[in-house]
């Protein structure tokens, strides 16, 4: 037990980080079996290579002890020149099966790590966009990058470039202890007795070491996440002049990661240094007493540079660890974060039992619905909501009630706290969620189109859709016209945010997206804001014809858009204040009627100005 809390210390986080993706190294294990004998020949024809010097150098002193065995006394009585001969020729032979076992160790194991590491990332990454909005709307994105990209590459590139050296270098250690014990036990015993000198050591220095480097890792995601963030919103940074502002954050950010970076060193470079003393000093101690042992006839002077060439070896493993305590720390550090990601659990996912949903009508029904995103701030409390297949429904009210959260809820994206949202009488919690969300079109205020051609932008509505399909849903959304006018018309490739395109035409593509969906249920969040009469009316006028048919949620702010929905939910203070139409609701002259008064005097105010 305190064996292998030792153990876990000396090789900091890196036991549990690889603890968790044993499943992954599970599905490699021909791999590893068949490196892992690689790794031991390796350390076999290591641990043979003294040898032929020893014989070499007894015979020049005319020496014939064998370690106290008759194992070797063969060679004595060999012709000297056939010693030599066949000792040199054992070297380059055993040399050249150790660089073929360490040829054949190293691939297999790079090869196991490069498999894992996709399959990580793989997984990394599709367990990412699995996660909830919730966990999205927290976390920032570039950290989530730095997590898939840069932490999982150092976990690989650390376990294959250091730790299955380790791992190899710790063969060697005990095979290398056995030899000299039988070698002569007094000088081996002699030899290890700084051992727990050096356990001491790097179990202390390396807890110190892995707190840098988790510490530098965290500093070095913000950095990541900082940059991200100012070049996703390049405009507003460069319009508000915030550069140098965001330039001081990141070079504070900067400055303390090196500084961890360089703390981390300053610690392995002195448990080096410790190590290297504590070898020194283990060797001095060899050399006097074997000095002694030879004198006295004990031991052989072959056999001494035997005991001290595997002596060197056997440390290997130890100063090994301490010039890869900083990396395996760091890498262990990374494993933590990937980790961390991986055991994050989706809370909207399929529920056990669900089934595919069947094709819908449309009839929606909020029943009793009750929502927070924080415990304690109720976004709706106990909403009731009836839409009939194919109505057009108008979904207004003021700034931050909750209009977005119902569409959210519409596609589950988060579940209500209390309630049920059924669609054709059905709970969509009992359907699965690829089924639910296939059938529901999306248009928001702020389209995000994909670095891809105006086609592909299309096309994400309905993986797999003709040609001929996109080009209709692209008329249907008066979007064929100026797609042509582009420089390679369809294959125009967008830009990351669309930005090649006007407010209005990333409207219009969106709108195609979603009609090519040919979903019965279409949510309309904002979908004209901000544009322009003339793309407005481009735009309402396909929105027109693609919500045609279906049960269609227009969320919007402006009420002169909504008058002409079948039915108007007002929402207020959590619940559904007013609903009915247009006409109905001014009659009734509530706050539907009193906003609608306030925005045509308004409306008709800014046109006397213009
Ligand atoms: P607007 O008309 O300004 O777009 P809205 O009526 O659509 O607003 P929602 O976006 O639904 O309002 O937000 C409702 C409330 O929930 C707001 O107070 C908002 O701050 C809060 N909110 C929205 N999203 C989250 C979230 N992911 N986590 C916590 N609170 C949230």
């Amino acid at each position: 037990m305190n064996h292998q809390r030792s153990l876990r210390r000396a090789l900091p986080g890196f036991v549990q980080v690889t603890k968790r993706f044993t499943p992954y190294l599970h599905e490699q294990r021909l791999l590893i079996a068949g490196s892992f004998v690689a790794l031991l020949g390796e350390v076999v024809f290591r641990m043979l290579e003294p040898w032929p010097i020893k014989f070499i150098f007894d015979h020049l002193f005319h020496t014939k002890r064998h370690g106290g065995s008759t194992l070797f006394s063969f060679v004595d009585r060999l012709d000297p020149s056939l010693i030599i001969l066949g000792s040199s020729l054992a070297i380059v032979v055993i040399t050249g099966f150790r660089a073929i076992f360490d040829y054949a160790n190293v691939i297999g194991f790079a090869r196991v790590g490069n498999r894992v590491l996709s399959e990580v990332r793989r997984d990394l990454y599709r367990h990412l966009q699995a996660l909830p909005l919730a966990f999205h709307t927290k976390a920032r994105s570039g950290d989530l990058i730095v997590r898939v990209m840069s932490d999982v590459n150092m976990v690989k590139d650390v376990a294959v470039n250091a730790v299955l050296p380790l791992v190899a270098d710790g063969l060697i250690l005990v095979s290398t202890m056995g030899v000299m014990f039988f070698l002569n036990w007094k000088l081996a015993l002699l030899a290890f007795a700084v051992l727990p000198g050096f356990w001491l050591l790097t179990s202390r220095l390396t807890v110190r070491i892995r707190e840098t480097a988790r510490e530098q890792r965290k500093r070095e995601s913000a950095m990541a996440a900082t940059a991200a963030e100012t070049i996703g919103a390049i405009r507003v940074v460069q319009a508000l002049t915030l550069e140098g502002l965001f330039t001081g954050r990141f070079h504070r950010k900067n400055d303390e990661s090196q500084r961890q970076d360089l703390k981390g060193v300053r610690l392995t470079a002195a448990l080096g240094r410790s190590i290297g003393f504590l070898i020194a000093a283990s060797t001095a101690l060899v050399l006097a007493y074997g000095a002694r042992l030879v004198r006295t006839d004990e031991l052989s002077p072959g056999e001494l540079l035997v005991f001290l060439t595997y002596l060197k070896q056997a440390f290997r493993p130890v100063r090994d660890l301490a010039k890869y305590s900083g990396r395996i720390a760091k890498a262990a550090a990374a494993g933590e974060r990937v980790i961390h990601l991986l055991d994050q659990t989706p809370e909207i996912r399929d529920l056990p039992g669900a089934v595919p949903a069947p094709a819908f009508r449309g009839d929606i029904q909020l029943d009793r619905v009750s929502f927070a995103y924080e415990p304690g701030r109720l976004i709706f409390d106990d909403v009731d909501l009836v839409v009939e297949a194919c109505q057009r429904v108008a979904v207004v009210g003021p700034s931050g009630i909750g209009k977005s959260t119902l569409a959210s809820l519409l596609l589950r994206l988060y579940d209500p706290t209390r309630g049920r949202v059924l669609i054709d009488g059905g709970d969509i919690r009992d359907y699965t969620l690829a089924t639910l969300r296939r059938q529901i079109s999306v248009v928001l205020q702020d389209t995000v189109l994909f670095a891809a051609s105006a086609r592909e932008n299309i096309a994400y509505g309905a993986p797999g859709a003709s040609d001929l399909e996109i080009e209709e849903a692209a008329r249907l959304a008066n979007a064929h016209d100026f797609i042509m006018a582009l420089p390679q018309g369809y294959e125009t490739v967008l830009g990351e945010r669309g930005a090649t395109l006007s407010g209005g035409q990333r409207q219009r593509i969106a709108i195609a997206r979603a009609a090519i969906r040919q979903a019965p249920i279409l949510i309309l969040d904002e979908p004209t804001t901000g544009l322009d009469e003339e793309n407005e009316r481009d735009v309402i006028e396909a929105l027109e014809r693609l919500s045609r048919g279906r049960t269609t949620f227009l969320i919007t702010h402006d009420l002169g858009l909504a008058s002409g929905a079948d039915v108007i939910f007002y929402l207020e203070r959590g619940r559904v204040l007013e609903s009915g139409t247009h006409e109905e609701l001014v009659i009734a002259d509530g706050r539907y009627a009193a906003v609608h008064r306030m925005q045509t005097t308004s409306r008709a105010r800014f046109a006397g100005m213009t």
